[in-house]
């Protein structure tokens, strides 16, 4: 449900709906609504709406003015290419001139899924939508609502994260109307998300294919299906310490930054909770403000302001869920100062590092 106490004031343009595709299908009144959505975007508007990642904001991504609206809509430099999102594998000639083997594979072990795939783009693929690329990103989410809107659109939908540029994903549809109300046409609330981090994108157009972006699907498995494949660089480094900038154009703008000074501490359980403690004493004394992002094995060990639980540390499904959301409720809490613990970078765990290290500007103490 969305809290309408967090909707910004121009929220009357917007029109807010609830879908939530139980285990019975969609009713009479989903499909209206779904046909509605559909029809907003086939005539150029904007619909945020349900993905199994994040909630995504759509435009048809073939109308080069969809995708000015988008960029006009999260306030993104138009540089930063949008994910193609379709609904059925047969949707992507129209859009790829030759599909790769690689993409047939992927397609098979991990579609409809959070996956990412970048290929060479047809003539179809406006460059409004790619950022000047010749290249696309596409990926066939797995939500029903998703899917059933993409096929109500006409098959492709441009879907960038349903956010203000420079705020975290939204995970909650109230998340969303807080940043994207008044700004589009409609909301779609399907409920909280399932992962919470955003796709993976893996590049398929360089050999040996190399992921440019991190997320639930890991490189063990790509590694199980393609052999082997490549990380970029700047995933878990800063640009600087690379000396490269990331090939994901996007990778490389200030992200899911809070307000409030983020710095990652790692090192042994204790040695961490004890330099925190100190810190956020220091901190409160000088009239900060001061957040700990904790795993709940170590929460009721540390004093400052606000304490927020990200979970058992060995659940990083639960750990990526709830991430985004702490850094936001820390900016509504209006807290200055915000020390986390840091995670490991094995399997899912690099996804959670690599927005938790760019939250934080690369900013850790290992101590
Ligand atoms: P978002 O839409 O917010 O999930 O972000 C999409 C990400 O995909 C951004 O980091 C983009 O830079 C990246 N991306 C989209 N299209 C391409 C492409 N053709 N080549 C490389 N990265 C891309
Ligand atoms: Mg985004």
């Amino acid at each position: 449900m969305i809290d309408r106490s967090r909707v910004n004031r121009v929220m009357k343009e917007t029109e807010f709906i609830e879908i939530s595709a139980g285990v019975g299908g969609f009713t009479q009144q989903d499909k209206m609504w779904l046909c509605r959505a559909g029809e907003v975007l086939r005539r150029g508007g904007l619909v945020a709406f349900p993905t199994e990642t994040v909630y995504g904001l759509g435009g048809d991504a073939l109308n080069p003015d969809s995708s000015r609206l988008i960029y006009e809509a999260k306030g993104r430099p138009s540089d930063n290419p949008l994910i193609v999102h379709i609904a059925d594998f047969e949707a992507l000639s129209a859009i790829v001139p030759e599909i790769p083997a690689e993409a047939v594979k992927l397609a098979e072990a991990f579609w409809p899924g959070p996956l990412t795939m970048i290929l060479p783009k047809s003539d179809a693929v406006p460059y409004e939508t790619t950022g000047g690329l010749e290249t696309v990103a596409v990926r066939m989410p797995s939500h029903p609502v998703a899917l059933a809107l993409i096929r109500e659109s006409g098959g492709y939908v441009a879907a960038p994260s349903a956010n203000l540029s420079g705020k975290p994903s939204p995970t909650l549809a109230a998340y969303v109307a807080e940043d994207m109300g008044g700004r589009v046409d409609m909301i779609i609330d399907g409920g909280e998300v399932g992962i919470g981090l955003e796709s993976t994108i893996v590049d398929l157009t360089v050999t040996p294919p190399r992921i440019l972006r991190p997320g639930y699907i890991t490189r063990e498995m790509l590694q199980q299906v393609l052999g082997e494949v490549a990380v970029d660089a700047t995933i878990l480094r800063s640009q600087q310490d690379c000396g490269e900038a990331p090939k994901a154009p996007g990778m490389k703008y200030r992200h899911y930054a809070p307000a409030g000074d983020l710095t990652i501490v790692s090192g042994a359980p204790e040695a961490v909770t004890d330099y925190i403690n100190r810190r956020a004493d220091e901190d409160r004394a000088s009239g900060e403000k001061v957040g700990v992002i904790g795993t709940e094995e170590m929460l009721a060990r540390y004093r400052a302001d606000v304490v927020k639980s990200v979970g058992h540390r060995g659940d990083e499904e639960a750990i990526a869920k709830r991430l985004y959301a702490i850094l936001r409720e820390f900016d509504d809490e209006e807290v200055t100062k915000i020390y986390s613990e840091s995670f490991s970078t094995e399997g899912f765990g690099q996804a959670i590092m690599n927005r938790l290290l760019k939250a934080a500007g690369h900013h850790v103490v290992e101590i």
